[in-house]
């Protein structure tokens, strides 16, 4: 399997389980002995504010893209292996931003990490567009539901517009019967299925707890399907196959203690973040990384343009 770095994990609806996928798949990979960046490009929520304790001035994705830290400044580590990240609280910085200047930061993070996770915000907008494009690979986010699936068959759509790449269709919140199964709704959308996590009582305990589900209660059933998710996004690159009852030893986490969990089950409603998109960052600072796909503006903007005509 074709070895990617970048996944953006994405949606049309907001609430399916992008944040929790994000975390644990990281974590997972991480437990596995790979090297992650999560980030949380989800510019208009802290979605990672549970994981991450930052004291009041921290730098923050938002101070990155409005040019006033460096991404080694906002960067954090979360646990063993694996760094985080987090966006902003302040909505007044957040007007501030340019999302262009991700496609710098994916970069940067590019270079010391064996993956590197996009947590991307739900709905149609330039800062949700533009990681599809950034990306290596995007992994779709649905659950069973008929609006979920809808908005995924958008995302994927949107996806093909800015010449992005589909890793795939990650089910989400799955139950035993009176679901449509997984594999029919990614028939149905004609991608392919990396994995269908179940609906778990655990994973509420563990945002509370501020600890990634995967470590938290690595037994349990959605912790279980999110390690068989590393596995199957990594191939064979992990030392340790997750895919069984043998859970990767993550016991390593010391730094799990963040203070109040994100319990954002509703943040579907993101701000349009295309405030500046005349900034293109042209500055070719690409050095080594296989930015052949780069999103340009105008792409992002068609492609919005087009998916709200068909709607
Ligand atoms: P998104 O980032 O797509 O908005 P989240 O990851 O924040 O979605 O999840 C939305 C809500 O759904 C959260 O309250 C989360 O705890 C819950 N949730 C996500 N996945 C599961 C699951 N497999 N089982 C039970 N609850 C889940
Ligand atoms: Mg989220």
């Amino acid at each position: 399997m074709g070895q990617e770095t970048v996944y953006a994990i994405a949606s049309g609806k907001g609430g399916v389980g992008k944040t929790t996928t994000t975390v644990n798949l990281g974590t997972a990979l991480a437990g596995a002995g790979a090297r992650v960046a999560i980030v949380d490009a989800d510019l208009g929520m802290a979605n990672l504010a549970g994981f991450v304790s930052l004291s009041p001035g921290s730098a923050t994705l938002h101070d990155v893209l409005a040019g006033e830290a460096t991404v080694e400044e906002a960067t954090y580590r979360l646990a063993e292996n694996i760094v985080g990240v987090p966006s902003g609280n302040d909505l007044s910085e957040y007007a501030a931003t340019a999302p262009e200047g991700l496609g710098d930061v994916v970069d940067t993070l590019r270079e010391d990490a064996d993956y590197v996770l996009l947590d991307v915000g739900a709905g149609v907008s330039h800062e949700t567009v533009l990681p599809l494009g950034l990306a290596d690979a995007v992994v779709i986010v649905a659950t069973p539901e008929p609006a979920a699936i809808q908005d995924a068959a958008k995302t994927i759509d949107l996806v093909d517009r800015v010449d992005g790449e589909l890793a795939g269709l990650l089910v989400t919140r799955t139950h035993p019967s009176g679901d449509v199964p997984a594999e029919k709704i990614a028939s149905r959308l004609d991608v392919d299925l990396l994995g269908a996590i179940p609906e778990d009582t655990a994973v509420r305990a563990s945002l509370y707890a501020g600890t990634p589900l995967v470590v938290h209660d690595p037994e349990s059933p959605a912790a279980t399907a999110y390690r068989t998710l590393a596995s199957t996004l990594a191939g064979d690159e992990l030392e340790t196959d997750g895919s069984g009852a043998d859970a990767p030893n993550t016991s390593t986490d010391d730094s799990s203690t963040g203070g109040s969990p994100g319990t954002d089950s509703t943040d579907d409603d993101a701000p349009d973040g295309d405030t500046t998109d005349d900034e293109t960052p042209e500055d070719g600072a690409t050095t080594d990384a296989p930015t052949d796909d780069d999103a340009s503006s105008d792409d992002v903007s068609a492609a919005i343009t087009d998916a709200e005509a068909d709607s």
